[in-house]
């Protein structure tokens, strides 16, 4: 079984990145600037968005974190995104969610600017992304297709199944796969015997957020094997996917393990969108 190593790919994906910023920074004398927001004190939304912040200067790039209080409200909150809307020397903006219950996700996918969505996930973002005709594209799906396209693996004419339906993940997730030529089935938590799908696929992508779900009986012999899911605690406090990796040699053609596949590649497509977004504007 060909592991499909997310670190690889990002490694070489950030190191063609550098050149990009210095051209960068010799134009507009500053370089390209992530700042991402955080609202509230959970730890492993603070873990991720750190590391974006190491992700960002190791490439060469600025970052900003803006960590506001869990009380803060809605308007104030808003107010900040419009002024980092208005800030010439920020290039994206990025919302760390989950938010705290009384903010809303809704709000903040419609005030971000959509030249400065460096996650992609703006309604405006979105609603050109499902056009066909995106600016950047949502961050873990876009480095789904970058670790297939690493690895030569075409999924043209290829049966797909993508298991879970979010605007985050499953959904754009579908929507690049179709793109590139699969035939593509989209299930969820409601899909009835799931296994009957993806046991018939040669590319499953799986998004459902649920420790450990799918091994080796629900996929066919030679699939190709995609996990997204990302859980602390699901493996004897282990850090684990939604697929049981350890079941798959000898019997997936290729899979991603967890940590170490796609993870790293969100990070890195964040980097990529800031950099993409910092060109656009300059040109202007
Ligand atoms: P979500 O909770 O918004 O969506 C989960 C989807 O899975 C839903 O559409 C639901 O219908 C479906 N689902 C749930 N249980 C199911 C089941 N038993 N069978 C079939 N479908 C089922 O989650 P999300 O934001 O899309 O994230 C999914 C997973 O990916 C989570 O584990 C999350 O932590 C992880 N994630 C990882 C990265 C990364 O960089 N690796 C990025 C984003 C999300």
């Amino acid at each position: 079984m060909l592991v499909l190593d997310g670190k690889e790919v990002s490694g070489k994906v950030r190191a063609s990145l550098v050149p990009r910023i210095e051209a960068f920074k010799a134009r507009n004398e500053r370089p390209p600037h992530l700042t991402v927001v955080i609202v509230g004190d959970d730890k492993a939304s603070h873990v991720y968005v750190r590391n974006k912040k190491i992700a960002c200067e190791k490439v060469g790039m600025t970052s900003t974190i803006h960590s506001l209080p869990a009380d803060i409200t809605q308007n104030e909150l808003n107010e900040l995104l419009e002024t980092l809307n208005q800030d010439d020397a920020v290039d994206g903006i990025l919302v760390q969610f989950p938010l705290p219950a009384h903010l809303s996700s809704h709000e903040v996918l419609k005030t971000v600017s959509p030249e400065k969505d460096a996650d992609g996930l703006t309604y405006t973002s979105l609603g050109y992304f499902f056009a066909g005709q995106p600016t950047v594209r949502p961050c873990t799906p876009e480095g789904v297709m970058t670790i297939l396209k690493h690895f030569n693996i075409n999924v043209e004419g290829m049966r797909a199944v993508v298991v879970g339906r979010s605007n985050i993940v499953g959904k754009p997730m579908a929507h690049m796969l179709t793109e590139a030529n699969a035939t593509v089935t989209l299930c969820h938590s409601k899909t009835k015997n799931l296994s009957e799908y993806t046991k018939q696929a040669d590319l499953v992508v799986v998004a459902a957020g649920k420790a450990r779900l799918l091994g080796k009986d629900d996929f066919k012999k030679d699939a190709v094997v995609i996990d997204v899911g990302m859980h602390g605690t699901g493996n004897n406090g282990k850090l684990c996917g939604d697929v049981r990796f350890e079941e798959l040699q000898g019997w997936a053609k290729a899979a991603t393990p967890v940590p170490g596949g796609v993870g790293p590649m969100t990070i890195t497509t964040l980097l990529q969108n800031t950099c993409l977004l910092a060109e656009k504007r300059a040109l202007r």
